[in-house]
């Protein structure tokens, strides 16, 4: 985390919302401006996440992805507007949140993740948001992240329906805890096959931003060990409690890289982690 000496006149204004705030404070916004986080997609997840860290002045933001905007997007992916379309995801997100709020530095990566560039992708983030489409990329973010021993919270989004489980390396449980390993994707659950309502990632995608910001800030209690489901068709709330696992591929070695050579399965093509490469 970059040291911050003292914020300006213009940001003690700026931010003084957040500044009256007791777990915030000036301490805790000097460390909101010195923080990276990275962002994994820049869809319906990522921009919620990137609009809420910009606003609050998260110094810098990474955010990776190698789609491009297209029509059916609109609706959820609030940062994208209709002159967008055919651009990369991740230099609309750039344009939008520099223009948002000048302390932000974006840096930006026309690509996707992968097993053989996850380490250099993820490197240096203080904090992780998971905010892809396929099972296998969260996997492989949770993975990856475990190893580098980088706080992260991981979502997914379906129709009306969300989940939500943050993870600290060493310290809670993790998505592989859950769920052991991904399942082959099922195109009737996926959002391009049964539709989503963008109030759905549009929520999760801030509830995984403020998560970051808890993180870097030290204060709340982060959204651990037991996964959040909400239901925003009748506005239900849920926990799932998750029992520990001691032989979690992911927790119980996190000295090895085992997801440099793990078979995520059919799903890679899904969540593009097999032709892309760096
Ligand atoms: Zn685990």
């Amino acid at each position: 985390m970059r040291r911050i000496e003292a914020l300006t006149e213009t940001q003690i204004d700026r931010y003084s919302r957040q500044i009256l705030l007791a777990q915030v404070g000036g301490t805790g916004m000097k460390k909101l401006l010195g923080a990276r986080v990275t962002i994994v997609g820049a869809g319906g997840l990522g921009c919620p996440a990137a609009q809420v860290l910009a606003s609050a002045g998260v110094g810098t933001i990474r955010i990776i992805d190698g789609d491009r905007v297209e029509l059916s997007n609109l609706p959820r992916q609030f940062l994208h507007h209709t002159k967008d379309v055919g651009r990369f995801k991740v230099d609309s997100i750039k344009e939008k949140i520099e223009a948002m709020n000048p302390d932000v530095t974006v840096e930006e990566v026309r690509m996707f993740a992968n097993q053989a560039n996850i380490d250099d992708l993820l490197a240096g983030s203080d904090y992780v948001i998971e905010a892809c489409d396929g099972q296998a990329a969260k996997f492989l973010v949770n993975d990856a992240c475990i190893h580098l021993g980088i706080s992260f919270t991981i979502a997914g989004v379906v129709q009306f329906y969300g989940q939500i489980l943050s993870v600290v390396p060493g310290r809670t449980r993790c998505l592989r805890c859950l769920f052991r390993e991904p399942a082959p994707e099922d195109p009737q659950n996926s959002c391009s096959g049964a539709g989503v309502m963008g109030a759905a990632p549009g929520m999760a995608g801030m509830i995984q931003a403020n998560e970051a910001i808890k993180s870097i800030i030290g204060a709340g209690a982060l959204q651990t060990d037991k996964l959040l489901i909400f239901n925003l068709i009748d506005c239900s709330f849920d926990f799932l409690d998750i029992a520990a696992l001691p032989k979690c591929a992911a927790c119980a070695q996190p000295q090895e890289p085992f997801y440099k050579t793990f078979d995520y399965g059919a799903c890679v093509t899904v969540c593009h982690l097999g032709p892309h490469k760096l």
